[in-house]
């Protein structure tokens, strides 16, 4: 009977489980939840920031807000894991648990792509999309080149929302027709699982003047010719780069030793890893889901369930589907949404519905839902 859960990392897995194990064990919950910022901030956030749709202030949801019967939210940075042993040593002490769940996320490594902190923005981050939400407007047209540095990467569509954002800023400008706008990214297609979604997002490129560049491989920016040096191609001149760097797991999972190419390896249907009481959910594991918020949801709902079915000797649930929906804004008012199913059938899919009005709404039920849900607010 395990009873004391820790969990590393309050992100959109971690949140989603410590909320799931007290509603069902309340002040019997036994959970620790351990994060070292003091507030979680959603990751399509970051574009609103961004496009100066609203600040990093607005809409930072502070963990002193996640108020739960049986959990214990801790600010804290994780400096040490040993999973064999299910402990945890942080910047304030040494933890020590039945059942370990790693939600580290996935960090980014600026340092990876040489020249793109000199010379280029990462748009990744609260304090990358922050920067730039200044420096889009005051653009005065030119190369503004998009690219992403290296696969796997959150939140496929970004980068494709981020170059059609970028167009709506430039006309509102008045500098789109001397500007040229390039999405350069390692994968074949905007949406590789969806090829309507590729296909309906490439006409939207197509109808703005938008260049997509598949199957590009980002080396590093020259600072002083500005360009994009790439494996398989000449370099691109660029005046403006907007930058998703290379993602991998945190420093401090990659020094457990339970990694590997970058991430912790886990079984997709039930999240655990080759360690007995220790699992990892969301961008830090490879789960054969796409690294978005709504499958680290997806994977902390089933190690919820399993750690129930444990607690209660109740039948053990189904495996992860790996089902999940992404919103995909395609400015000027309108968002599609993928329905995407990658562990349930013998094929990856993704369904496309819309670009729509309608599903502007939906978009905002995704995020207001979870600020209800996690942080007890019943708006913002
Ligand atoms: C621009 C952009 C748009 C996106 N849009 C969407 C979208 O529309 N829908 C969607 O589903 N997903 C979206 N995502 C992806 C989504 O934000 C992530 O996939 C999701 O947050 C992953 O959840 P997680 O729980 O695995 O990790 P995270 O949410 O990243 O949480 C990890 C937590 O671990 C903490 N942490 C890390 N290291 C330490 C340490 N050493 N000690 C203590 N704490 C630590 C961090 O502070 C963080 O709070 C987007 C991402 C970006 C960048």
């Amino acid at each position: 009977m395990a009873s004391r859960v820790l969990i590393l990392g309050a992100g959109f897995g971690g949140l989603e489980l410590a909320t799931l194990l007290s509603e069902r064990f309340g002040e019997d919950a036994g959970v620790t939840l351990i994060d070292r910022s003091d507030a979680f901030t959603f990751g399509y956030a970051k574009l609103d920031v961004m496009f100066g749709r609203t600040t990093r202030e607005a809409v930072r949801l502070p963990y002193a807000e996640v108020v739960k019967p049986g959990v214990r939210v801790l600010r804290e940075t994780v400096t040490a894991i040993d999973a064999q042993a299910r402990r945890v040593e942080t910047d304030a002490g040494t933890h020590e648990a039945d059942v370990l769940v790693i939600a580290l996320g996935a960090d980014y490594d600026v340092a990876a792509t040489p020249g793109l902190a000199e010379a280029g923005h990462e748009f990744y981050s609260v304090d990358g999309a922050a920067a730039l939400r200044d420096v889009l407007p005051a653009f005065p047209g030119g190369h503004v080149v998009i690219g992403v540095c290296g696969a796997p990467f959150k939140c496929p569509p970004a980068p494709s929302e981020c170059a059609l954002l970028v167009h709506d800023v430039l006309v509102r400008e008045g500098v789109r027709e001397r500007s040229q706008i390039t999405l350069m990214m390692p994968l074949p297609s905007p949406v590789p699982p969806s090829p309507s979604a590729s296909a309906v997002i490439l006409e939207e490129f197509a109808a703005r003047g938008i260049d997509f560049q598949g199957n590009r491989r980002i080396t590093a920016l020259d600072p002083a010719a500005r360009t994009v040096l790439l494996k398989d191609g000449d370099p691109v001149p660029f005046d403006l780069f907007l930058g998703v760097p290379r993602h991998r797991a945190p420093e401090v999972v990659l020094a457990s030793g339970i990694t590997e190419d970058g991430y912790v390896p886990v079984d997709p249907g039930t999240l655990e890893t080759r360690i007995p009481g220790v699992y990892a959910i969301g961008d830090v594991a490879t789960a054969g889901v796409p690294k978005a918020g709504v499958f680290a949801e997806g994977a902390a709902k089933v190690v919820a369930a399993r750690l129930i079915a444990e607690r209660t000797g109740g039948p053990m649930p189904p495996p992860n589907d790996g089902r999940g929906s992404c919103w995909i804004e395609f400015g000027t008012g309108r968002v599609a949404r993928v329905d995407i199913d990658f562990l349930s059938g013998p094929e990856k899919t993704g369904t496309l519905h819309g670009p729509s009005a309608e599903l502007v709404a939906e978009k905002e039920h995704f995020g207001s839902s979870r600020t209800a849900r996690w942080f007890g607010r019943t708006s913002g």
